[in-house]
């Protein structure tokens, strides 16, 4: 395959962007390789600056469901821009949005945009704070809730419940009202309660897409809940990624547990940077301008992006059933994969929750961020090469989750799996 356009590209790239990217798991660190360059997106596939076509599962990182150039997206976008770019000033499209999306959640009553799921998530724990008027929060490992500062946060050494930084530029001071806790594990989230009569919340990814593909137990969301509920603390549902990928109604709508407040992002804007936070009117009330919780954003609500995140919903609420096909192709795809690999005696772990799926090179079930990393990510990484030789775009890591969109036809996915059996045959 010819990539020397994309490597040329790569090399000039580095000297005017730190690491040619500008969000790192683009830059292919953890499989090797240069990342291609993309000239434009047809449906299923991408293409490259060389011309080299790829079915594309990773889809922006999940938010193009109706794969690109869908043209109900593209023509509400380019009319949108013909009437001005941004105002800074509210519009009713930004009210539309807010409709459908409290009309499908329950626990959301109010809900404002940002535009980011990073933003989403930074002002919803700053909401929860302001709300309760307590400082500490709990996060589990291996959950990626943005970059924020407090959310930058790593195991300290030993039994200590309290994160430090992960990151160089994050302050300890910052990362110590950060509490950590075990993917699935409720004795971790008790303890966190035991350790801390100050926290303000809990946010957890209800399915978790930044560690590879974990959904939590619903035994494990329901004890959470009850925790949160005797102590007085707010469970925040990070949705950005699950939103309208997992179900019509998330992540939320599959496992019957009604958090306090719920970040989107990805899929609601269409393709567009859009993010956006809910909850109850009684703490969304807490907010700027009604309450005393600082928010803002000059391109907050920005009407070109709301305009892709109505014409991107409107399409999903009208084709509901559509998740059940997003998903029969997920498991397709999966248990093709399984199937394959176990011919080569390769353990492969896979999940799916709607259009999300996950594979782990892992000999053993995976629960919790400390399984995952257990993967062979050696094998992954020459797996990934080989798929992508082949015309197949995964996600760089294997720490990431792969989304199926209503344009990947099943003859894409029997193409998929045929050429994982000669990746296979190839690097074992
Ligand atoms: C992608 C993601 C974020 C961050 O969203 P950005 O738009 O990249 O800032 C936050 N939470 C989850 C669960 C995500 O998947």
């Amino acid at each position: 395959m010819y990539t020397q356009n994309s490597k040329d590209a790569f090399n000039e790239a580095k000297k005017v962007i730190p690491g040619g990217v500008d969000s790192p798991v683009r830059a292919f660190k953890s499989v090797g390789g240069t990342p291609i360059f993309i000239k434009r997106g047809k449906g299923a596939c991408l293409i490259d600056i060389d011309g080299n076509k790829y079915v594309d599962f990773v889809q922006s990182w999940g938010p193009l469901i109706f794969g690109h150039c869908d043209k109900s997206i593209e023509k509400a976008v380019k009319k949108a821009v013909k009437k001005g770019l941004s105002f800074g000033a509210p519009t009713k499209l930004e009210t539309k949005l807010a409709q459908k999306i409290c009309d499908l959640f329950e626990a959301v009553d109010m809900i404002r945009f940002v535009s980011s799921g990073t933003e989403a998530v930074m002002s919803a724990i700053r909401l929860a704070r302001g709300y309760t008027g307590r400082d500490d929060i709990v996060k589990f490992e291996g959950c990626y809730h943005g970059h924020s500062d407090s959310l930058l946060v790593q195991a300290g050494s030993g039994a200590v419940t309290f994160g430090t930084p992960s990151s160089p530029g994050v302050p300890a001071d910052f990362t110590k009202h950060t509490l950590l806790a075990k993917y699935n594990d409720i004795k971790s989230v008790q303890k966190c309660f035991e350790d801390s009569k100050n926290i303000a919340c809990v946010i957890i990814e209800p399915i978790a897409g930044n560690m590879g593909l974990i959904p939590a137990d619903i035994e494990f969301l329901k004890e959470i809940k009850n925790l949160c509920e005797k102590h007085g603390a707010l469970l925040i549902f990070d949705e950005v990624m699950s939103g309208f990928r997992a179900s019509l109604r998330g992540a939320t709508g599959l496992v019957g547990v009604k958090p306090d407040l719920i970040t989107f992002g990805k899929v609601i804007g269409g393709g567009m940077p859009v993010g956006a936070f809910g909850g109850l009117e009684e703490v969304m009330d807490q907010l700027s301008p009604d309450g005393p919780v600082y928010q803002a954003g000059t391109l907050s609500g920005n009407p070109v992006a709301m305009s892709a995140g109505i014409a991107s919903l409107e399409k999903i609420i009208n084709n509901e059933e559509m998740y059940e096909e997003l998903e029969e192709k997920a498991n397709m795809l999966m248990q093709g994969f399984k199937k394959v690999a176990n011919e080569f005696d390769i353990q492969l772990q896979t999940d799916v929750r709607g259009s999300m799926f996950g594979f782990f090179f892992n000999e053993n079930e995976v629960k919790n961020f400390d399984d995952a990393l257990k993967s062979d990510t050696k094998l992954f990484a020459k797996f990934h090469k080989g798929m992508l030789k082949r015309g197949f775009y995964f996600a760089c890591s294997q720490f990431e989750t792969g989304f199926i969109d209503t344009k990947i036809k099943t003859k894409h996915i029997e193409k998929a799996i045929s050429a994982a059996r000669e990746v296979f045959k190839e690097i074992v």
